[in-house]
């Protein structure tokens, strides 16, 4: 590992004058979850690394009235423990705790999860169907960017060389809202996702209608996507049967692009997003679309 200079700012604003100054040439790091690994594998190009990991100014969870604040130093625990999460935004809270042991959620970072850019992160499909918006600062200040126009790519994201995350806003779930998150990895405990899928829907006044579907899947193409044929098809069908719910699953079939790795083929991952999203539906419809 090559050796590199280390910046420890005390605040916010110190942090975002050093990343101003030195931009592309200085990688923040939060948990170093992600980049200690690549570190080691000679994958970081910068020579100099910005902790910020004990900036006050990142941490916690905030209750917005329909939103949900989530600073981007926050780890993966904390949102775990956090009432307002398991209550209000479950599907993120099934997610977070999908995530790797709780040695990796006791440090790993939300901010890094999704600045990581890696199409199987799983708190993005979450975010995803949360709507959720990332909060960038630099001096020059803040930003937001809705999650879906964040990700160019595994690993390249909208980010400015003079700007950090700072924080997450999401919907919260209302009475009217369910949904899931499931992932399929290679073995269970810390397994990285070959594909997994966050849903939520709204429910009409009609049973078994919906007046809002939302529908992400990760690691089934180079980012996270928003699987918008389902989505129509939940919208325009009532979900009545196993058979409809089938039919519509199946559709996932036209929204995803997965190249094969060691994680699974190609083949499998497209016939896994199907099985997830039907899985997912179903256990819904079972539970007759209950929270
Ligand atoms: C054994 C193991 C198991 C894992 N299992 C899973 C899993 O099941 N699911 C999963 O999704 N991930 C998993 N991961 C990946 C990782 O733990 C998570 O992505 C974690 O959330 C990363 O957060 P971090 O704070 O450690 O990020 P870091 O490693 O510190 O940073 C990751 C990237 O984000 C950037 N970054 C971090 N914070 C900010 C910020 N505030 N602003 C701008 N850029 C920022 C860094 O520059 C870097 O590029 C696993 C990792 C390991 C080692």
């Amino acid at each position: 590992m090559k050796e590199l200079d280390y910046f420890f700012p005390k605040t916010l604003e110190e942090a975002l004058q050093i990343k101003n100054e030195l931009k592309g040439s200085i990688r923040v790091i939060a948990g170093g979850t992600d980049l200690v690994v690549r570190l080691k594998q000679d994958q970081v190009n910068e020579d100099m690394l910005l902790d910020v990991s004990r900036l006050e100014e990142l941490k916690g969870i905030e209750d917005k009235g329909d939103m949900i604040y989530i600073g981007a130093g926050t780890t993966h625990t904390e949102i775990l423990e956090n009432p307002l999460i398991k209550d209000k935004a479950p599907i993120l809270y099934d997610a977070v705790k999908s995530i790797g042991s709780p040695q990796i959620r006791n440090i790993g970072t939300i901010g890094g999860n999704v600045a990581n850019a890696s199409p199987a992160g799983d708190s993005i499909p979450a975010l995803f169907v949360l709507l959720a918006k990332l909060h960038l600062k630099s001096v020059d200040g803040v930003r937001s960017v809705p999650i879906e126009d964040f990700f160019l790519g595994p690993g390249k994201t909208a980010i400015k060389d003079n700007e950090i995350i700072i924080g997450i806003e999401l919907d919260k779930m209302q009475e009217k809202d369910i949904g899931f998150f499931r992932k399929v990895g290679q073995r269970k405990g810390t397994a990285i996702s070959v594909v997994n899928a966050a849903v939520r829907l709204t429910k009409d006044s009609v049973p078994n209608k919906f007046s809002k579907a939302f529908v992400a899947l990760g690691a089934v193409a180079p980012t996270v996507v928003r699987a918008k044929i389902v989505e129509n098809a939940i919208l325009s069908e009532t979900l009545d049967s196993l058979d409809k719910i089938m039919y519509i699953s199946r559709l996932v079939y036209r929204e995803v692009s997965p190249i094969t790795d060691v994680r699974g083929s190609l083949e499998y991952r497209r016939d896994v997003s199907i099985n997830i999203v039907y899985e997912g539906l179903a256990d819904l419809f079972l539970n007759g679309f209950r929270r």
